[in-house]
């Protein structure tokens, strides 16, 4: 009699202490209640309660279950754990058999890796990751996480530090003579100076991006570009101040330079 009522004593402040929120005496109490009384269908509920791997709690509620198969409340638990049981090893299969363009849906939800308090049933399609939809990136091979898109990108980028600096020594003189070659030929072309600008301008900026292209051995650098443009626009620099001396509309030729090079540089050294 003196067991049962250890028994008793251990589950009642066993519970207790779950109610309270002291979750880690109640996991010890009921622990230790279950040990002490297997036979306890009580205990083994309380402590299902309380663990907090899916996996514990399922042993918890069979356990409950083989001494007492109707008890409702072991029967629902067990159910519910099942189900969410189901629903976490499900995710990865459906990962790796998933088709290339399918977005990766699990049938359980999951929080967002990046916005823990946002629910998804979003996955990315590479490392099986919960993301939302606010971080999902869209893909041609599907959705995918941020760090799987740097991943990507850091691929996609095969060019190092020292390729930037080649830019720009490649960029800069060549900006230097195209600014000013442009602006003192095409300056003595009265009313066609505006169209033939228009198509020189490009021309001469593709001939550099092509310059720096080759310079590089056609790897791929993130910032390739921007350093291009920057070299162009420090080169003809000098031209706009120039050109100021005579007024405004001495500024067309080198912005025209400056803002139509800008542009195809962009575009040509993606
Ligand atoms: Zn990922
Ligand atoms: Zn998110």
């Amino acid at each position: 009699m003196a067991d049962t009522n250890t028994t008793q004593d251990l589950l009642q402040q066993g519970l207790t202490a779950a109610r309270v929120g002291d979750v880690e005496d109640a996991r010890r109490l009921l622990t230790r209640a279950t040990q002490e009384h297997p036979n306890s269908v009580a205990a083994w509920l309380g402590l299902a309660g309380v663990v907090d791997s899916l996996e514990y709690k399922q042993r918890c509620f069979t356990k409950a279950l083989e001494l007492e198969p109707d008890n409702a409340q072991a029967q629902a638990g067990l159910r519910l754990v099942e189900e969410k049981l189901a629903a976490k090893q499900q995710p990865p299969q459906i990962v790796h058999t998933s088709s290339a363009e399918e977005p990766v849906i699990s049938t359980g939800l999951d929080f967002c890796h990046y916005h823990p308090d946002v629910e998804t049933g979003l996955r990315c399609n590479k490392c099986g990751k919960p993301i939302c939809p606010k971080c999902a990136v869209r893909t041609p091979v599907g959705f995918r996480c941020p760090e799987c898109i740097r991943d990507l990108e850091e691929k996609f980028y095969t060019g190092g530090n020292m390729d930037y600096l080649i830019a720009a020594v490649i960029a800069f003189p060549l900006s230097l003579i195209g600014a000013g070659l442009f602006t003192t030929i095409l300056s003595g072309f009265g009313f066609f100076t505006l169209i033939i600008g228009f198509f020189v301008a490009p021309f001469v900026a593709g001939l550099i991006a092509e310059a720096v292209r080759w310079g590089v051995g056609k790897r791929r650098s993130r910032y390739l570009r921007h350093v291009v443009v920057a070299a162009l626009l420090i080169a003809t620099a000098p031209f706009l101040l120039l050109g100021l001396g005579s007024g405004l509309f001495g500024l067309i030729l080198p912005g025209m330079f400056a803002f139509l090079g800008a542009g195809t540089i962009s575009a040509r050294l993606r």
